[in-house]
Formats: C-alpha cells, structure tokens, sequence
C-alpha cells in the first residue's frame, strides 16, 4: 500500500507523522521557487528527508546525492526511522 519515495525510492511508512524524517510528504519536482506549478505530473511521494535534501535541486541531482550519503553510511541513512523502537534487553 502506497508508493516508494520517488527520490530514494525507498518504502514509505505512511503511519509516520511529521516532524519524523522517514515520514510521508509531497514533493514539487520543480520547485515553485524556480517557476513549477502544483500539479499531479509535477509532483511525487517522498520522505522528508529525502524531500529536505532536494530542497530547490532537480529531482535527478536529489538522487544522485541520497545515493551518496547512503552509500557513506553503509546503506544506512544517517538518521534511522524512529519506528525502529528501543531494544529491549534490559527487561
Ligand atoms: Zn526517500
């Protein structure tokens, strides 16, 4: 249920609620700072954090730098869902 991140494309958890930075936002693939408009084709699913990092960047150069910063941390983004919980050995 629900796409990938269009800039990751990475499972979203729509159960996240912002301000989490694995949670679900809409992205302006043009940014309306540079003239894009609102609309469905210019437009796609995100993670905020993903989203935060495309700030006013195309969507081709987002993709290239979420690859890096992946690829720096072992495919591990540097800030994991928070959905991961505690563990639980000290009960
Ligand atoms: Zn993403």
């Amino acid at each position: 249920m629900g796409a990938n991140c269009y800039i990751c494309l990475q499972p979203i958890d729509y159960s996240l609620r912002s301000p989490d930075p694995w949670s679900f936002v809409i992205d302006e693939t043009v940014p309306i700072a540079r003239g894009g408009r609102v609309c469905h084709s210019n437009s796609g699913p995100a993670h905020r954090w993903c989203n935060g990092i495309k700030g006013t960047h195309t969507l081709e150069w987002a993709r290239e730098r979420v690859r890096q910063l992946l690829d720096e941390n072992d495919g591990m983004a540097p800030v994991k869902p928070t959905s991961m919980g505690f563990t639980s050995s000290d009960w």
